[in-house]
């Protein structure tokens, strides 16, 4: 997630001068990231705006999805299967 920290911010211009199609200077006066990476590009350039920030207000945090863990089921007891009792006939 493409961010800018606002409070680092000095709106010096480099990153909307050079990078306007993801960061814009907000109405606060500050920059602000407009769109996410979805590409290496994409990823390169964020990167290079992250690198030249003279004030490190720049991230990009990787939020991955998580992979669901199977935890093992310690002591559970067997699942028994009834069969179906029959009507008596009388
Ligand atoms: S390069 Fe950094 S300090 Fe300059 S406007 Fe962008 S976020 Fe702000």
């Amino acid at each position: 997630m493409v961010q800018v920290d606002q409070d680092l911010c000095i709106a010096c211009g480099l990153c909307f001068s050079t990078h306007p199609d993801f960061f814009v200077l907000d109405t606060d006066g500050k920059a602000k990231a407009i769109k996410q990476v979805s590409t290496d590009e994409e990823k390169a350039t964020v990167q290079e705006a992250i690198d030249n920030c003279p004030v490190g207000a720049i991230s990009n945090i990787v939020v991955e999805e998580s992979t669901p863990v199977e935890t093992p089921i310690i002591g559970e007891a067997p699942i028994v299967i009834e069969e179906p009792v029959a009507p008596v006939a009388e």
